[in-house]
């Protein structure tokens, strides 16, 4: 069984681009565009927050 089919996608996010554990990501407010947390770095898995 992978680490993918548990974690959410905005979550399995970070573990590909900061190489950080689900865990270890602090998640500090809703995303207004899709409902997802926002993540310590201010990004989002539906990637609105970030910019670009
Ligand atoms: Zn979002």
């Amino acid at each position: 069984m992978s680490l993918q089919s548990v974690v959410p996608k905005e979550i399995n996010e970070h573990l590909r681009l900061y190489s950080k554990e689900p865990w270890e990501v602090q998640f500090l407010e809703e995303c207004g565009i899709c409902g997802s947390k926002i993540d310590e770095f201010g990004l989002c898995g539906c990637d609105t927050g970030g910019g670009d």
